[in-house]
């Protein structure tokens, strides 16, 4: 049976993929520091969670010494951008450096395959929608230069030691699983799905927009959401991909289908039955207009496409995982 180490296992996206990966018969041990992850999201009894950081080389060494893990999947990472804007070397450390120490130990010990959550936002402002690989990566904050960098990385350990990794450029991740055990939990809460709900649920007065004045339809900003499941299941699919001789591969994960965030609010005002109460607000620093996602290339060479992000079926889960959050 195939054994694959998970970084950031206990967080939102590796969480759905930890379960996804069980319910395909592999084994994993999850390595998560639990600064952000959540104990209660690894809910199969037969995965190992290991409290510890990627960045302490006794830990990972030790790991690699006791299992024989034919893959890693690496999610741990920061991702408040606004934070990564304001604090600079907390997302360079974390996210570019101590990723160092999990290679170094996946050479020593001889593990060639790595998944890399990697972001729409190394592209910054694109210049051209949908956005298609080929698109410059030209990020506007240190959350999606650190990504970037470790991308650059991850080419030169092919070249040097045949470290051969698939990069999943996501787009905006949200919803939850289907059977409402696990879902997103953040603190602090920065999302406009979590954030439209828990006004829906009374626990905010009212949803902020961020900007009314953008070149986009209602002056909203568009995005292009993709449920956690079907991010899961990408992941599912790179590690195949990994198993065939193929070069490494970066690719987007998204539906090329945008929403504004008006028109999200008025979705979920029809999914919850509730008011929500709207402010319109300024533009937040660092936000593009519009971000959607070509997603032909992972159709392509990993034969995935989005099947669980129809908008009303992400409103759905997210609204049922937040009326009976466990964590
Ligand atoms: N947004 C908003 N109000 C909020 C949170 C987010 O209007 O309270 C907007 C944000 O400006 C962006 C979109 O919703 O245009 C998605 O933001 P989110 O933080 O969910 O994801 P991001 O696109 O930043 O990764």
């Amino acid at each position: 049976m195939k054994k694959v180490l998970v970084t950031g296992g206990a967080g939102y996206i590796g969480s759905h993929t930890v379960r996804l990966l069980v319910s395909q018969g592999i084994q994993v041990v999850v390595l998560d520091n639990l600064v952000y992850g959540h104990p209660k999201a690894i809910v199969d009894e037969s995965v190992m969670l290991v409290n510890g950081d990627l960045g302490d080389a006794q830990v990972v060494n030790q790991l690699f010494s006791e299992h024989s893990f034919s893959a890693v999947i690496h999610f741990a990472a920061y991702t408040y951008v606004g934070e990564s804007v304001e604090n600079p070397l907390k997302y360079y450390e974390n996210n570019m450096a101590r990723p160092l120490a999990l290679l170094q130990a996946m050479q020593r010990h001889g593990c060639r395959q790595f998944i890399f959550s990697s972001t729409c936002a190394t592209y910054g402002e694109p210049q051209v929608i949908p956005i298609t690989e080929q698109e410059s990566q030209t990020p506007i904050n240190a959350y999606g230069e650190s990504k970037l960098m470790l991308e650059k990385v991850l080419d030169d350990c092919y070249r040097a030691w045949g470290l051969k990794s698939v990069c999943l450029r996501y787009f905006n991740a949200c919803g939850a699983s289907e059977d409402g055990l696990i879902g997103e939990s953040h603190d602090p809460e920065t999302h406009l799905i979590p954030l439209i709900l828990e006004t829906a649920l009374g626990k905010r007065d009212a949803i902020k927009v961020f900007g009314t004045d953008y070149d986009t339809p209602d002056g909203s900003c568009v995005r292009d959401y993709i449920h956690v499941d079907d991010l899961a299941s990408a992941h599912y699919q790179a590690l195949t991909y990994l198993q065939e001789e193929k070069p490494p591969l970066k690719c987007n994960l998204g539906t090329g289908q945008g929403y504004s965030v008006k028109e999200v609010i008025e979705a979920a005002r029809a999914i919850t039955g509730k008011e929500i109460t709207v402010i319109e607000e300024g533009r937040r620093a660092g936000d593009p207009a519009e971000l959607i996602a070509a997603p032909s290339l992972a159709k392509q060479e990993l034969g995935w496409v989005a099947e669980k992000s129809d908008l009303h079926h992400i409103l759905k889960t997210a609204w049922q995982w937040e009326l009976n959050r466990r964590y």
